[in-house]
């Protein structure tokens, strides 16, 4: 997949459009914000508008990338579904599902951990095991 090293903003995410995927020919232009303050995208081919977190575990989520973020670091560092459940008042399947997309994306989620949370590379990785994620598949870093 050329898409997977692109940046967001580089190529039309619209499977429909003719510069789908294609770096170097997407008209990609900066419209808005969204109300979260996410930077909004349109292809000038198709006219399909996205946000820079598009195709990402936080696209079109209910919760913000903070909540998920955090909700994430929390499991890393052990604790149980349950009680953030409880805490956050988010239901246990969306939690769940949050940590399954996230796997997918592994490689953008630890950095933001790492980096945003000072969760630990071990931490991450019990976070993965604990979905049946093995390693870094799609991700950018070697093992
Ligand atoms: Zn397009």
């Amino acid at each position: 997949m050329a898409n997977e090293l692109a940046q967001v903003g580089q190529f039309c995410p619209n499977e429909q459009c003719e510069l789908y995927g294609e770096i170097e020919a997407a008209q990609i232009i900066r419209f808005g914000k969204t109300k979260n303050g996410a930077q909004r995208y349109r292809c000038k081919s198709c006219g399909q508008t996205f946000t820079e977190t598009f195709g990402t575990v936080f696209y079109r989520r209910q919760a913000s990338r903070e909540t998920i973020l955090e909700t994430l670091a929390l499991l890393a560092e052990g604790v149980r579904i349950s009680s953030i459940a409880r805490a956050k008042g988010i239901k246990e399947d969306t939690i769940l599902d949050w940590l399954r997309a996230a796997a997918r994306q592994a490689a953008e989620v630890e950095e933001a951990l790492l980096k945003d949370y000072r969760i630990s590379q071990a931490q991450i990785d019990g976070l993965w095991t604990s979905v049946g994620h093995k390693g870094h598949k799609g991700g950018r870093r070697k093992r």
